[in-house]
């Protein structure tokens, strides 16, 4: 069997070939894709361009609409142990997060079907003073909500079904058509996607996916003249060339990115519920979640409970193969992101830092990081500013409250932040100067499709979930008519 270093490079020239597909558990191929290139995202955009036109699907009653989307849900729950087995497969996460996280993509489908019926316009009675015409003018004025036209969407490897169904939901709520790039790495379960859909009934040419490596696929699709908006989840990186790219035909664009979020524990904080909460919040999927919380400020008074505390759960976590029942962390997704990972914690090891859990990879096949604890941190340091995608959290003392948001402010990202607390008071003081797009108050990665989710700063533009998700996919007329 092949293994992940057997990968055929990232070659803009051997595109039309096949792009192999790893376990990252193994590291043994479990599949190949084909490496669509820029001649796979021209058919793709002509798809949906076409679809787009004859009006398929924006033409649709908006109740039909909602119908597919739902039955595409119910299809998604039918068929959950198949796309949980093939999630943790491609992707290494444990089954039981395989399975919320499709079952969340599905409640995207529903939540967002809600909308299909309720994107409305407004009406405005105008009355002029006539300067242009003379004399006084009256005006039935209203706007009509459309959908922007044919969405491109970009998704990253971390979460990857409910990435996709996060995009797709609100796009198609709005009456887009739609091409969807999965990262190259997990693109199994997204394939998945086109019969489900095409047996919920969504007509032809809604759907489009296509498969290819992100330099040159995804590039291809975010330059193309014949889309109108980018919907992206992925790195800050990638995400400065996607405007760039979308510059060409100002296609307007939507950015979820990269995060370096900072968890504040005070010294009143329940502690047995605190730690075990930051705990999870920066090592569930392996750390690869763009909201982790990665570096935690913890006053000084309870610092070393807290160090002591964390590095106790990372020891407990049970690392090993997602599809059986013990494992509660996966492996990272490949072995370019296990080497990575581990330099960050290498080069801060040298600076100072210490090592007060994990820190190593696994004496095993797969791509496996030890949930990792820095202490001696210090803000200067490459890995407490940059992302870093991997279970590794860096934990600082504060002694005032001004300190502690000013140390949480001091990031380029801004994407989620928690405070563990009891006092109500500060919390909400806090929560008000975090410069982030959410809070949590003495919880860590709650999201919902009906609250809106994004990032400060250079984490994101715009905001998917919520009335503000849908909204990015649709576009303001404004119709005056003359009484
Ligand atoms: P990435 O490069 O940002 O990839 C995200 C998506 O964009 C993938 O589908 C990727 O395709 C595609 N892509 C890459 N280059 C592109 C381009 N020039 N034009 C259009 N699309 C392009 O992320 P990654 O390489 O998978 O991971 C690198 C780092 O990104 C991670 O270490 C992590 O720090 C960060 N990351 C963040 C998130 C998040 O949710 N915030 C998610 C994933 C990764 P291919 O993968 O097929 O090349
Ligand atoms: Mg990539």
């Amino acid at each position: 069997m092949a293994t992940i270093l057997d990968a055929p490079a990232a070659d803009a020239d051997n595109e039309g070939g096949l792009i192999a597909v790893f376990d990252p558990t193994t590291g043994d191929q479990i599949g190949e894709v084909a490496d669509g290139g820029a001649a796979a995202v021209d058919d793709a955009v002509a798809s949906a361009r076409e679809s787009f036109t004859a009006m398929r699907w924006r033409g649709l009653p908006a109740r039909d609409r909602a119908k597919v989307m739902h039955r595409a849900a119910d299809l998604i729950d039918a068929q959950l142990p198949e796309l949980m087995r093939a999630e943790t497969l491609n992707n290494g996460m444990p089954k039981l997060l395989a399975q919320f996280t499709i079952a969340n993509g599905a409640e995207m489908l529903r939540y967002n079907a809600g909308w299909c019926t309720r994107i409305l316009g407004q009406t405005s009675d105008v009355i002029t003073d006539g300067a242009i015409g003379g004399g006084r003018i009256e005006y039935h004025a209203y706007t009509r909500k459309e959908p922007m036209g044919v969405a491109g969407l970009i998704t990253p490897w971390n979460v990857p079904l409910s990435m996709a169904l996060a995009k797709l939901a609100p796009a198609l709520a709005a009456g887009c058509s739609c091409v969807l790039k999965p990262a190259e790495e997990t693109p199994l379960t997204s394939l998945l996607l086109t019969d489900i859909f095409r047996a919920a009934g969504l007509p032809d040419g809604v759907l489009n996916i296509v498969t290819g490596y992100g330099h040159t696929t995804g590039a291809a699709l975010a330059a193309h003249d014949g889309v109108d908006k980018i919907g992206f989840t992925g790195s800050t990186e990638v995400g400065k060339l996607i405007v760039k790219a979308a510059a060409g035909n100002l296609k307007k664009v939507t950015l979820e990115l990269g995060g370096k979020s900072p968890v504040l524990m005070f010294d009143d904080a329940d502690l047995a519920k605190a730690i075990p909460g930051a705990a999870i919040g920066v090592f569930a999927n392996s750390g690869q979640v763009c909201i982790a919380g990665t570096r935690l400020f913890a006053h000084r008074r309870i610092y070393d409970q807290v160090v002591e505390g964390l590095a106790g759960v990372a020891g407990a976590l049970r690392l090993g193969s997602g599809l059986e029942e013990t494992t509660d962390l996966g492996p990272l997704i490949s072995r370019k992101q296990q080497d990575r990972v581990l330099a960050y914690i290498d080069e801060g090891r040298a600076a100072g830092a210490t090592v007060v859990a994990g820190g190593k990879r696994l004496d095993r096949p797969g791509f496996f990081v030890e949930p990792t604890v820095l202490a001696n941190v210090t803000p200067d340091m490459r890995l407490f500013q940059e992302e870093i995608f991997g279970p590794v959290i860096a934990v600082v003392p504060f002694d005032e409250e001004d300190e502690a948001i000013a140390l949480a402010n001091d990031s380029s990202y801004g994407l989620a932040s928690a405070i563990w607390i009891r006092d109500i008071s500060r919390a909400h003081r806090v929560a008000k100067r975090i410069e982030a797009g959410t809070v949590w108050i003495n919880c860590q990665l709650a999201n919902d499709p009906s609250v809106p989710f994004g990032g400060y700063k250079q984490s994101g533009w715009g905001r998917e979930n919520g009335w503000e998700g849908v909204d990015a996919y649709l576009q303001t007329k404004s119709v005056f008519a003359e009484l």
